[in-house]
């Protein structure tokens, strides 16, 4: 089975770009590169951060590269958190932190106005060098409290659009045919296909 390297150390990503790319892909993440180089995300947004990951791993291993950058956007808070997902809650952020934070920051607003979405940005890369970059999106509205106990990060807040509950509370097997990784992946995957 062809091989792809994940330029991750997000078990969760790992978790779910697999369950994707089963029987296609074997996928492999940071876990399994030894002295893999520690990427710091100084871009400003979703494709720059995706194109430094993959590129700085691209160059110190071969074969093809994939790197996923993403994160909420919240309509309330002009897109925040945004490319900050993941630090939302400042040095030491974790999901709970995280989630609370954003749970503050929406206090007082009423639930026609807590939309906003997921995006996720995937790189692919070879030797240093960005082949192609595909993105993928899902609507959905933030809940006033945490669902369910699946997933991570915000996903127990998430409830995507065409759904009542939330992408914790889903679980994997529907959060991963309509959510804005597998969305990315859909199309990674017909270019993979192609670049056979
Ligand atoms: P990154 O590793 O810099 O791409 O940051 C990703 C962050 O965005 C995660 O730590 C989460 O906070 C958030 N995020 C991205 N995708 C998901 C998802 O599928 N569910 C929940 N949170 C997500």
């Amino acid at each position: 089975m062809r091989q792809l390297l994940v330029a991750t150390r997000n078990v969760h990503k790992t978790e779910e770009i697999s369950f994707i790319l089963e029987g296609l892909f074997r996928v492999l993440d940071l876990s399994a590169v030894a002295d893999a180089p520690e990427v710091e995300e100084t871009g400003t947004t979703f494709v720059e951060n995706a194109r430094l990951k993959a590129v700085a791993i691209s160059k110190t291993t071969g074969g093809l590269v994939l790197a996923d950058d993403s994160g909420l956007e919240v309509d309330a808070l002009g897109g925040e958190p945004g490319v900050y997902s993941a630090r939302y809650a400042g040095p030491g952020a974790e999901d709970a932190t995280n989630n609370r934070k954003l749970l503050a920051e929406l206090a007082g607003i009423p639930e026609q106005k807590r939309t906003g979405r997921f995006r996720c940005v995937m790189v692919i890369s070879r030797e240093g060098e960005v082949l192609e970059e595909f993105e993928g999106c899902v609507e959905g509205m933030i809940l006033e409290e945490e669902k369910g106990a699946g997933g991570f990060g915000y996903d127990p807040l998430f409830v995507p659009e065409g759904h009542t509950q939330s992408f914790a509370e889903l679980g994997p097997r529907i959060k991963n045919g309509l959510s804005h990784r597998a969305r990315a992946m859909e199309k990674v995957v017909a270019w993979l296909r192609l670049a056979d």
